[in-house]
């Protein structure tokens, strides 16, 4: 620890931080083939791309950030907003986040545009942290957990001649290498989900909790009669079992089955989540912090999920840049229900062939017994692998 008590080099001065600006912003396009394309209810992965930004200052530091949805669209959102945070003073994030929004609001109350203002606004997290050599969970108002326990995402479909066995080995592997809750994709048929769950639940037992998430395949009819099916294999909870504009079907879907019912991937700012809220749609409430509108909107959406008792578990998917900035996030979460032996904080954790995820930062924040400890480094906590950005990056800069 160092001592507060006596002013030392790391504390800076009020004129030092009247002379802080971004002098750059340059973005990247990711691109890993992968060597099995899997697919969802929704279409097929055949590669990952992922848009990454790197804001520097003039003080010499360096924050990444990441955004979540089609990278080239994401990039040229960037671009769109470089002029506004160029110049700014990198402590200011709340400052620089009003601007961006001021300047998309007309555009874009939901969607990419936001998804870029979140790539920005997390990299300039990771930069004030490494300016003020602080974690960003200090910086967000401190660390209320230093555990976290992620969920392993997996068992998409593939063209399998046993799909179904194979699921259940991919589950089984998951528990053997310590994960303590998984969750598995639903969405093919209803004969075909209540096929795999009930094989998948075999294969794990009855002590590891496993989730279900149907990326908004089925209509309302259908999400009850797969909710009502797959009850007897203890489901903690059924993701966007509909399409993501239908609150008043999701709420009316919770008072038909007794699983809790998340979403909220496709959800953007404070805003939406309020729509989401208020109409009483969900359980667990899931902000994409790289989509949603960064740290600073996330943490807003949280305290508004507050203030309705629903649980937060962000959606993640990306590189270590989006794990990373989840796992501050919630470390930092407000622990709920409040008591003597507090419930633990789950966290999404992609297990799914990605190239960029297990090569592109280096952090200490690995999964250790089917358990994350948050990093007390500073900033976001993870290095750059500057061979492997090259090695995937497309040399696109702004
Ligand atoms: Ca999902």
């Amino acid at each position: 620890m160092k001592n507060t008590d006596t002013p030392g080099p790391f504390l800076i001065t009020y004129d030092k931080r009247q002379y802080m600006k971004i002098i750059s912003i340059e973005s990247f396009i990711l691109t890993d083939k992968l060597k099995e394309s899997f697919y969802f209810s929704q279409w097929e992965y055949s590669e990952r791309q992922i848009c990454i930004v790197k804001i520097t200052s003039n003080t010499g530091h360096v924050g990444w950030g990441e955004g979540y949805g089609p990278a080239r669209i994401i990039k040229a959102g960037i671009e769109h907003l470089t002029p506004f945070v160029v110049g700014q003073n990198p402590l200011e994030t709340e400052t620089i986040w009003s601007t961006m929004y001021r300047r998309t609001l007309d555009f874009s109350r939901r969607g990419i545009l936001v998804s870029a203002m979140s790539a920005l606004d997390v990299a300039l997290w990771d930069l004030k942290g490494k300016i003020l050599d602080q974690p960003v969970h200090l910086m967000l108002g401190g660390k209320k957990r230093g555990i976290v326990t992620p969920y392993a995402t997996g068992m998409y479909f593939a063209n399998r001649k046993d799909l179904g066995g194979d699921l259940a080995k991919e589950a089984a592997m998951y528990v053997r290498s310590g994960f303590k809750a998984l969750k598995m994709k639903v969405g093919l048929s209803l004969e075909r989900d209540i096929e795999y769950v009930k094989l998948v639940r075999n294969a794990i037992g009855p002590g590891i909790k496993l989730m279900i998430d149907a990326n908004h395949a089925y209509n309302l009819r259908e999400a009850i009669t797969l909710a009502k099916a797959v009850e007897p294999y203890d489901i903690y909870w059924f993701e966007e079992p509909l399409s993501p504009e239908y609150y008043h079907q999701y709420s009316e879907l919770r008072t038909k089955t007794s699983i809790p019912i998340a979403a909220g991937e496709c959800e953007y700012l404070r805003f939406g989540f309020q729509t989401l809220l208020q109409s009483n749609s969900v359980d667990i409430l899931q902000p994409d912090i790289c989509a949603s509108g960064g740290l600073t909107e996330a943490k807003k959406i949280a305290t508004l999920a507050s203030v309705y008792g629903v649980e937060v578990v962000p959606h993640t998917w990306g590189t270590g840049i989006a794990i990373a900035t989840a796992l501050h996030f919630v470390a930092n979460l407000e622990i709920f229900p409040g008591r003597l032996y507090p419930p633990g904080q789950f966290m999404e954790y992609d297990r799914t062939e990605n190239g960029l995820r297990e090569e592109l930062t280096q952090s200490s924040m690995k999964v250790v017994n089917g358990e994350i400890k948050i990093s007390d480094a500073p900033g976001l906590g993870f290095e750059m692998n500057e061979d492997a950005l090259h090695k995937y990056s497309m040399k696109e800069f702004i």
